[in-house]
């Protein structure tokens, strides 16, 4: 008898006829002689319309309150998936978390799992029923309610994957699965059967949405397999996994996007020590992320540093480095929100050589001009003008065969 955990999204449980359905498939499930623990997603739309509620009451909403808000949605959806799973002769409970006992921390907002508590799901499933938990909440060892994070009921499944022992831990969703990148503007994206958990970790920080990033850390930390698919139809989706032989054959498995960027450049300042210590320590200090970091020291005693932020940070990230820059001496600040940056992701790549440079070849063929340049062992990363995003994709995802029928596997 397996263990298997069932994470239906928002769109899975959009309407009663869907958590109707919702509900028979939990029953097939039932039904093979395994246990199952359902986690849940409010139902499309319902986080956004609490969070535009209490957008409108404050505009910086006490953060506290604002979990004991937006935490509500799941709330409605595991006691009608319960009663529907009643309703069609299988017993079912409920819990929110803080009667499962997922404690986190007290990072309202973004809290972080630090425990969960299984005895009553346990006991539960002895007796033979489903077990419905909410997802994206949990509760601080105060008992104040805190949410993980938007997305975050990926990662409440995980956590309990992990926490329980499950077998698997199948994310329903609206798509099939991950694909060799987005089918929305690649129409020769394909889905992929198997991916690890690093190439995913790239994929979904990367833009590729299907699964919350913290998710795929949890799966990795804990070994949890993950199986991303569609609660639209019985096809197998894609498995995230431990990385095998078979996955380092290919060179390259995915091309990634992120239009959600701005870059920011200073120009000439002195090159002396303690320059980029005190330009990103204030970047952090203002909370705001920054991903690529590019340096260059030309001969003349000058550095000039390039970097990305969030599009939304940029405005403010621009503000503090054009001040931080007048106390620093250098030349200039400019900066530009319409880049991209575009990404081409494989385990395979520690293997095989010349993916950097077939890339930048495929790009150059394009007029494609390449603003910034980062790559660690399974990625090559560029940024270019956001307007050209569309076409590096579709290109770099012919330059590497990733289309249907076309994956080119070495014979090892
Ligand atoms: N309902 C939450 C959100 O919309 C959590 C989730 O769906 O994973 O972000
Ligand atoms: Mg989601």
């Amino acid at each position: 008898m397996a263990l298997v955990i069932q994470k239906f999204g928002g769109t899975s449980v959009g309407t009663v006829e869907k958590i109707k359905n919702v509900a028979k498939r939990v029953v097939c499930e039932k039904e093979k002689g395994n246990h199952v623990v359902v986690v849940l997603s409010a139902m499309t739309g319902e986080t956004n319309k609490l969070v535009s509620l209490a957008n409108e009451v404050s505009e910086t909403p006490n953060e506290r309150e604002f979990d004991v808000l937006v935490s509500t949605g799941e709330q409605v959806t595991i006691a009608l998936l319960s009663m529907a799973l009643q309703e069609i002769g299988c017993a079912a409970r409920s819990y929110t978390a803080s009667q499962v006992k997922i404690i986190t921390d007290s990072a309202h907002t973004k809290a972080r799992i630090k425990e969960i508590g299984s005895e009553n799901i346990k006991k539960d499933l002895e007796e033979g029923k489903v077990v419905v938990v909410a997802g994206f909440q949990g509760v601080d060892e105060h008992g104040n309610v805190t949410t993980l994070g938007r997305g975050g009921s990926d990662t409440s499944a995980v956590a309990i994957a992990a926490a329980l022992k499950a077998d698997v831990c199948e994310i329903f969703t609206d798509v099939e699965g991950v694909y060799t990148t987005d089918p929305n503007i690649c129409e020769k994206a394909r889905k992929l059967k198997k991916i690890s958990y690093d190439e995913m970790l790239e994929m979904a920080s990367l833009g590729a949405k299907v699964l919350q990033t913290r998710s795929v850390e949890f799966a990795k930390k804990y070994h949890v397999p993950v199986h991303v698919r569609s609660t639209f139809s019985d096809n197998e989706g894609t498995l995230v996994t431990k990385e095998d032989r078979e996955m380092e054959r290919v060179a390259v498995s995915g091309i990634a996007y992120n239009k959600d960027e701005a870059k920011i450049t200073i120009i000439q300042v002195p090159d002396k020590p303690g320059v980029a210590a005190k330009l990103f320590g204030l970047i952090s200090e203002s909370n705001i992320n920054v991903d690529m970091i590019i340096q260059n020291i030309s001969e003349d005693g000058y550095t000039d540093m390039t970097f990305t932020v969030p599009k939304g940070d940029y405005k403010r990230a621009l503000e503090l480095v054009e001040k931080t820059g007048v106390e620093l001496a250098a030349k200039g600040v400019t900066g530009d929100p319409n880049i991209s940056k575009v990404s081409v992701i494989g385990v395979g790549m520690r293997s095989h050589a010349g993916i950097a440079s077939t890339v930048f070849k495929t790009l150059s063929q394009e007029g494609i001009n390449i603003m910034m340049i980062s790559t660690s062992e399974i990625k090559v990363s560029c940024v270019i003008e956001s307007k050209y995003t569309e076409l590096a994709v579709r290109t770099l995802h012919d330059a590497f065969n990733l289309g249907e029928g076309e994956i080119t596997e070495e014979k090892s």
